[in-house]
């Protein structure tokens, strides 16, 4: 029976042996639970049982020597062989597809091999056959195989199958010439047909398994185009507007009814949009995508659109995130249109800084405004200049006019500011008839044009008084510059000494504060002060009596602290001394003869 020795040679059995450690140690990780464990299992199950056939076989002279009937013994190893192959077939069906063919094929097949192997061993009873045995294994298992793919993969595919079964029949009929004893010169020259039938069965099943994946990308493709017809559909029916936009290119690929209207699309030439031209402002659009490739959902992000044609900007409430869709990433976005809540909050944030008859920026505004701007041109080394004015004998208007067009002049006055002045200038209501101006960028002599050619401006405004007679207006103009000081207080406390100095000047005038002016006042401010603390002070009062309060030191230090540095502190004790009185009579009014 030296045909049955398949696998008595010490070096199989060695190799068995290390395949099989190898493999225990592939079950062992793989029952952690990786997406092909249970194919090694089976494979690992399979190696077993070969070797313990091969083991078999391999001591199968020790129990010959015991007197058993070698039919029976190699009855054993190739049933042993066939489980083997059982296991080994199951394995590879778990691996190519991820599956085992259903129970009544594995029974049918294992009955075939087992009939097989009885007809070989106890009926033929003739030694040579089984050396036949090592095709009829590949091709147990791979009838086995085939019959599992057809089962399972509908029966479309056929090419691989057919090449396994034609080349199963060729063998299956050389097998059965064999047991008929049919000798033929061509059935002897057929030595290589092992090998051909090897090679043939593995392109068979490649085959098999490229049609087995076409088949499931098919599936895939099926399933992918319900899901979008799914999110097509919920789409549609959703309240809000939704887009969906390829991320590769921006080009849009849906918008619901909603959507259409808001961004005023044409339905049926969505692709020619891109998501881009919705954005009003671009700075916005910049984050949204930062957020989206950050975290790649974005909920409640505020943006600024605009339809396709409008430029009217307005709010929406975006959620968007990234999607697969239609074989591409996109983009789905929904929006809620948050304008008139927009609209609520820009009032609300207007009438914290704006002043509500002129619409001009408040005082708390322009001073918190200034403080930033001043802190930014010192870093860049910018000049600046603060001009304060104030209309001329206003209180003369409202006498003669009324106070309703006393409103009309204080508005026609703050547009024509805001209009004379450039964009990054601020112009602000400082209160009563007195508005205040920064100027960027600008130095004193600079200013004094600036400031002069604003007055003519607004001495040119006509009127109307309700009986529709009329008239025009003068204001004068005090100005403070980079050169005097970096703090708003003093900046304001400055142009209003200027300013003062132009209505004792004869008002319609502009007057610049010049450093020599700030020397002059702080030398007062000083010599004011010296004079009031050496009167006023309590601990000088006290001086040489009995009881000194702890309280009376400290008070004394926190002034003589004050009066070292504080350069607004005396500016504005100066302009207290030089305050006009109460009697002080105005000089130039508007008088009847001023209107035109
Ligand atoms: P001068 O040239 O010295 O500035 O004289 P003036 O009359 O403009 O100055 P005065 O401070 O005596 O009067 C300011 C007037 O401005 C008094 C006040 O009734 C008026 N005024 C202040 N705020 C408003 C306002 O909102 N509307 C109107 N119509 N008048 C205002
Ligand atoms: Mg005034
Ligand atoms: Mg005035």
């Amino acid at each position: 029976m030296s045909s049955i020795n398949i696998f008595n040679s010490g070096t199989n059995l060695l190799i068995t042996l290390v395949a099989l450690v190898v493999f225990a140690f592939a079950a062992l990780y793989s029952s952690q639970g990786i997406k092909i464990g249970k194919g090694i299992r089976y494979l690992f199950v399979g190696m077993t049982l070969e070797f313990i056939g091969s083991w078999f076989g391999y001591s199968m002279g020790d129990y010959i020597q015991l007197g058993i009937s070698i039919n029976i013994l190699a009855f054993l190893e190739l049933f042993v062989l066939l489980l083997s192959m059982m296991f080994l077939a199951l394995s590879a069906s778990q691996l190519l597809v991820s599956n085992i063919p259903d129970t009544p094929i594995i029974g049918a097949i294992t009955a075939l091999g087992l009939v097989a192997i009885i007809y070989f061993c106890l009926i033929a009873q003739d030694g040579v056959m089984v050396s036949y045995m090592r095709q009829i294994f590949p091709l147990t298992g791979f009838a086995y195989i085939s019959a599992s793919f057809w089962s399972q993969s509908g029966h479309k595919n056929k090419t691989g199958f057919l090449i396994g079964g034609i080349l199963t029949a060729c063998v299956t009929i050389l097998l059965i010439s064999k047991l008929l004893n049919v000798e033929s010169d061509f059935i002897n020259s057929l030595w290589y047909i092992s090998s051909f039938v090897y090679i043939g069965l593995a392109v068979a099943l490649l085959i098999i398994k490229v049609d087995f994946l076409n088949k499931k990308l098919e599936d895939k493709n099926s399933e992918i185009e319900k899901y979008n017809k799914r999110i097509e559909e919920i789409i549609k029916l959703s309240p809000f507007p939704i887009i969906i936009s390829r991320l590769s290119d921006d080009r849009l690929i849906l918008a619901n009814n909603n959507a259409i209207k808001l961004f005023g699309i044409e339905a049926g030439e969505l692709e020619r949009y891109r998501l881009k031209d919705f954005f009003a402002d671009s700075e916005n659009r910049r984050l949204l995508s930062e957020r989206l490739e950050q975290e790649k959902v974005v909920q409640d992000f505020e943006i600024l659109v605009k339809t396709s044609t409008g430029n009217t900007p307005f709010w929406l409430l975006a959620s968007a995130n990234i999607i697969d869709y239609n074989y591409d990433i996109a983009l789905y976005a929904a929006f809620q249109d948050i304008t008139s809540r927009k609209n609520r909050e820009t009032l609300l944030k207007n009438q914290a800084i704006r002043d509500p008859l002129t619409s001009l920026y408040n005082r708390r505004y322009f001073e918190e405004e200034v403080t930033k701007r001043i802190s930014l041109a010192r870093m860049k080394g910018d000049c600046y200049s603060v001009l304060m004015i104030d209309a001329d004998k206003f209180k003369n208007v409202n006498d003669t006019y009324g106070h309703k067009v006393g409103d009309k002049v204080l508005i026609e006055l703050s547009s024509t500011a805001e209009r004379a002045l450039r964009d990054c200038d601020i112009v602000a209501r400082y209160g009563g008839e007195e508005f205040v101006c920064y100027l960027s960028d600008v130095g004193p002599e600079k200013a004094q044009v600036v400031a002069n050619r604003l007055r003519e401006t607004i001495s040119k405004i006509v009127v109307y008084s309700d009986e529709g007679k009329p008239f025009s207006f003068t204001v004068s103009i005090g100005i403070s510059s980079s050169d005097i000081s970096d703090n708003i207080d003093t900046l304001i406390k400055t142009a209003d000494e200027a300013l003062y100095r132009a209505k004792e000047n004869g008002r319609n005038r502009c007057e610049l504060f010049t450093k020599e002016d700030l020397a002059k006042f702080n030398k007062e401010a000083e010599a004011t002060h010296k004079d009031e603390a050496s009167q006023l002070h309590p601990v000088f009062e006290k001086e040489g009596a009995e009881e000194i309060s702890l309280l009376d030191g400290i008070e004394a230090n926190h002034i003589s602290e004050n009066n070292g540095n504080i350069e607004e502190q005396k500016v504005s004790q100066t302009k207290e001394q030089n305050k006009p009185q109460d009697d002080y009579i105005p000089i130039l009014g508007i008088e009847e003869e001023d209107l035109k």
